[in-house]
């Protein structure tokens, strides 16, 4: 790496830290009914913000978690938010930097994979706080999706392939959401797993399936855990609510599947994780 290499790879973060700020707005007023272009205010003394207040991480991190004017406590959220997109725009910078073999096809490469890095975060966090994952991020997603596959591998066989296995991925979702009833799957998960299948393309789309399964599974057994050794706790091991408590967990809470989704994605794009692999 060389020194404008470095400069331009810390000029990615910035910008993704900035683009977390905006996300963070998008992910709190998106289909709320709160306009999205009004000016951002504090939430509990309604005070409009100053540009020093919305500096993505520094103003978090220097009012020390709270508000200037009433000093309410801001969530976390937010700079967790642009950290994650300021380090998400960064890897994909590395990446497109290595990975692109024609020096005109970089800035639309590079282009596509920061819009995927923002829909992906977008999505992410929306699912964990609305438990909807919104039929317009999954549209998005897939149409760059499909822009960056052809820029990729051209509209090739192997682009073929890709859109057929994303198909049936995306059917065999749906048709999880059809035989639960929503319970075991949403359908949104079934949209949204269209888009990332053709990111990655055939076989990669396979494994961040298989390993989307796995990241839900220890998720659960954490929480199943977690929760059991709690009321260990709580009640002195009494047999009663342990049993009504994991029965609460394993079934009726629901787990938005989505998150599981887009980090399996990212952990197989980023480590190329070959399908077969996971067989073995
Ligand atoms: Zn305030």
């Amino acid at each position: 790496m060389n020194i404008s290499g470095d400069l331009a790879a810390i000029f990615s973060f910035v910008l993704g830290a900035i683009v977390g700020s905006f996300l963070n707005v998008l992910i709190l007023r998106y289909n709320t009914g709160l306009g999205i272009y009004g000016r951002s205010r504090c939430f509990s003394c309604g005070s409009p913000l100053r540009w020093y207040d919305l500096i993505p991480i520094v103003s978090f991190l220097a009012l020390r978690s709270r508000c200037r004017y009433c000093g309410a406590k801001i969530s976390v959220q937010y700079p967790i938010v642009e950290l994650f997109s300021g380090l998400l725009f960064a890897l994909f910078f590395i990446f497109a930097r290595n990975n692109t073999f024609s020096i005109s096809l970089f800035i639309p490469y590079l282009i596509c994979l920061w819009f995927i890095a923002s829909v992906l975060i977008f999505t992410l966090v929306y699912d964990l706080k609305h438990k909807i994952i919104p039929d317009s991020a999954s549209i998005a997603l897939a149409v760059v999706a499909i822009v960056f596959s052809v820029l990729t591998i051209g509209a090739s066989q192997a682009l073929f392939i890709n859109l057929i296995t994303a198909l049936i991925i995306s059917l065999i979702f749906a048709s999880f959401w059809f035989i639960s009833r929503g319970r075991a799957m949403g359908l949104g998960d079934a949209k949204l797993v269209f888009g990332l299948a053709v990111f990655l393309g055939y076989p990669m789309s396979i494994s961040a399936t298989v390993v989307a399964f796995w990241i839900g599974a220890a998720y659960a057994l954490i929480i199943i855990a977690m929760d059991k050794a709690s009321r260990i706790v709580a009640t002195g091991g009494g047999d009663f609510q342990l049993s009504y408590s994991s029965k609460q967990i394993t079934m009726k809470s629901e787990l938005p599947f989505g998150p599981f989704l887009i980090i399996a994605a990212l952990i197989v794009f980023f480590f190329e994780i070959n399908a077969f692999v996971l067989f073995l």
